[in-house]
């Protein structure tokens, strides 16, 4: 499935087009994916954040693997970013 989508700094998954084949879940270096039945209560808010912008027309579908960005390892372990996101 390509229901991946990229925004300026912020990926989401589509979750009408997800599948819930779980392929991606265990794909994820830093454990930012889980199965639909196994999000977490605090984070079930961003369920309709993902489908929001998923279906923003600014944000690309990814249609192929990409080079990490440079500055991976810098937020692999911040926990709170989503006062980050760039729309
Ligand atoms: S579980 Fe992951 S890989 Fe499978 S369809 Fe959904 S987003 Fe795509």
């Amino acid at each position: 499935m390509e229901c991946f989508y990229e925004g300026p700094n912020f990926l989401v998954i589509n979750p009408d087009e997800c599948i819930d084949c779980s392929i991606c879940v265990g794909e994820c270096p830093v454990n930012a994916i889980v199965e639909a039945s196994a999000i977490p209560l605090d984070q079930v808010h961003f369920v309709e954040l993902n489908q929001t912008l998923s279906q923003d027309p600014r944000w690309t579908r990814i249609t192929s693997t990409k080079t990490p960005l440079t500055e991976h390892e810098k937020w692999r372990e911040v926990k709170s970013k989503l006062h980050l996101l760039q729309k």
